[in-house]
């Protein structure tokens, strides 16, 4: 894939977009907030979150797909070098957070992104033991089998970052799978107003609004790995 190094794009004061993280440590994976929205049940959504939830609809939103998949690809270009950098290496694999209510046939993300990146992708399976509606963190929650991802370097991505909860219980299987390194990437982030935590995070991202594809989640964490 031809990249374009994020090191190389101009600075920029923009504040939202897709983006992503490298998780180094033992436990939980990162990921990054990528774009305010409301919560989807509410109403007026935003244009960003209406899509995060139209591409996959019983009628899928072919525009919707293509702005997402648009976008996906453009971050993952735009960043390739600084997530393999971080990872300290190409990245091997790629793979997605399952369905968690039992969807049959492949996710609506890998039809629009990851299908479309040259990586072998990890099947995980999903513990069922759990509700479907759990977002809490569980390093059960996901299950490969043992040796499945030793010495990995991973792509994750999912669409929309929510509690974190699953991402983050599928970047700790696959490290305690073996994976080296686990480079999250999601398309977008729901962020209450009203929750206290979130506050500080809506603020940031009301400052700079402005959104650029070649902003980088890793420059802003000092963790490009170059
Ligand atoms: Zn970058």
């Amino acid at each position: 894939m031809e990249s374009a190094p994020c090191a190389a794009a101009p600075p920029t004061n923009a504040s939202s977009g897709a983006t992503g993280a490298v998780s180094t440590a033992k436990r939980p994976a990162a990921a990054s907030p990528t774009r305010l929205s409301r919560s989807p049940t509410r109403s007026r959504a935003p244009q960003h979150a209406h899509n995060l939830i139209i591409y996959k609809a019983t009628q899928p939103s072919a525009p919707a797909q293509v702005n997402l998949s648009s976008l996906g690809i453009l971050y993952i270009a735009y960043h390739w070098e600084c997530l393999t950098g971080a990872l300290g290496g190409p990245l091997t694999h790629i793979v997605t957070v399952p369905s968690t209510r039992g969807r049959q046939g492949p996710h609506p993300i890998e039809t629009i992104i990851t299908n479309r990146i040259r990586l072998p992708r990890l099947q995980p399976l999903v513990n069922t033991n759990y509700s479907p509606d759990d977002r809490d963190f569980h390093a059960d929650r996901f299950w490969l089998p043992p040796g499945a991802a030793t010495g990995a370097r991973v792509l994750l991505m999912d669409d929309t970052w929510t509690s974190g909860g699953r991402i983050q219980s599928l970047a700790y299987m696959l490290k305690a799978t073996g994976a080296a390194g686990v480079a999250a990437v999601v398309l977008g982030r729901h962020v209450n107003p009203e929750y206290g935590p979130a506050r500080t995070l809506i603020r940031q991202l009301r400052a700079a609004p402005r959104f650029d594809l070649t902003r980088c989640a890793l420059e802003d964490s000092g963790r490009t790995g170059t």
